[in-house]
C-alpha cells in the first residue's frame, strides 16, 4: 500500500522571514491523516523551515542539488550538505531546470544516484511540453525521461523514489490535466517502471501528479488508482490552499 504524499515546491519565493510566516500559518491547519507532507523552500530558507518544522509532521526538501559530495563547484550544494541540514527530499529534473538551466536526463541520473547514496529521497520530475503532447508523443517522452533518468538503479533503490508527472503545459498556467488523462500517463509510467525494475518495486514507487493542483481538483486526482499524491507549486505558497490540498481526506 503506497502512502499518499503531497509536496509543495516554493520555487524562488519566500525569504527566511516570509518562510517563517508561511510555516507558522500552515502548521496549525494541517490535520492528522495517513499522509506524508513536505515543503521544498529555496536553499536560503531551508534552515529556517527545518527549525520550525522539527518535531512536526512536515518534512523538508530542497529544489535541486549537485551530484558531487564536495569540491571546487562554485555555487553548488551537495547531497551531503542537504542531509546534514536535515532534509528528507530533493526535487530533481523539474521542467523549469530543464528549460532554463540545462538539466538533462544524464544530469538527473547523476543527481538521483548521489541523493540515494546519502539516503535522501529524490522527487524525479518528468513530463511533456505542449508541442510534444500535440505531436502525440507524451508517453514516449516520459518513457525516455524515466529510462535515462533512472538508468543503472537497482530495484530496491528505485522503490525508494518519488516520481512526479508534471505536464509542462500545466505548470503555473492554471490548466490541469484531467484526472483521467493524468491517470493514463501515470499508469503508463508505472508500466515502464515495472518493465525496468519489476512489478514489486514499481508497485512501491510513489507517483505524484503536478500542474496547477488546487483545493478544488485534488479530490478527483487522488481518486485515481495510480496517482499517489501531488507536487504543488503556486498553491503551496498560500497556507490555506496548501492545507486544504493536504487535508483532502478530511474535507
Ligand atoms: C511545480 O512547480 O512543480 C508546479 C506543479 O507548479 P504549479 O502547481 O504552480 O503548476
Amino acid at each position: 500500500m503506497r502512502r499518499p504524499f503531497i509536496a509543495g515546491n516554493w520555487k524562488m519565493y519566500k525569504t527566511p522571514a516570509e518562510a517563517k510566516t508561511l510555516i507558522s500559518q500552515l502548521l496549525p491547519l494541517l490535520k492528522k491523516a495517513d499522509i506524508d507532507v513536505a515543503v521544498c523552500p529555496p536553499f536560503t530558507s531551508l534552515e529556517t523551515v527545518l527549525k520550525l518544522t522539527a518535531d512536526t509532521v512536515l518534512r523538508v526538501g530542497a529544489q535541486d542539488v549537485f551530484w558531487e559530495e564536495e569540491g571546487a563547484y562554485t555555487g553548488e550544494i551537495s547531497p551531503v550538505m542537504l542531509f546534514d541540514m536535515g532534509c528528507t527530499y530533493c526535487i530533481v529534473g523539474h521542467s523549469e531546470r530543464r528549460q532554463y538551466f540545462g538539466e538533462t536526463d544524464t544530469s538527473v541520473n547523476k543527481k538521483v544516484k548521489a541523493l540515494l547514496k546519502q539516503k535522501l529521497i529524490p522527487i524525479v520530475c518528468v513530463g511533456e511540453t505542449l508541442a510534444q503532447r500535440e505531436e502525440g508523443i507524451t508517453k514516449e517522452v516520459c518513457r525516455l525521461q524515466i529510462e535515462q533518468g533512472l538508468a543503472g538503479l537497482k530495484p530496491e533503490e528505485a522503490a525508494r523514489l518519488v516520481i512526479a508527472y508534471e505536464p509542462v503545459w500545466a505548470i503555473g498556467t492554471g490548466k490541469t490535466a484531467s484526472a483521467g488523462d493524468a491517470q493514463e500517463v501515470i499508469g503508463y509510467i508505472r508500466e515502464v517502471l515495472a518493465a525496468r525494475f519489476g512489478k514489486e518495486s514499481a508497485g512501491q514507487i510513489r507517483i505524484l501528479y503536478g500542474g496547477s493542483v488546487k483545493p478544488d481538483n485534488i479530490q478527483e486526482l487522488m481518486a485515481e488508482p495510480d496517482i499517489d499524491g501531488a507536487l504543488v507549486g503556486g498553491a503551496s505558497l498560500k497556507a490555506k490552499d496548501f492545507a486544504e490540498i493536504v487535508n483532502y481526506k478530511n474535507s
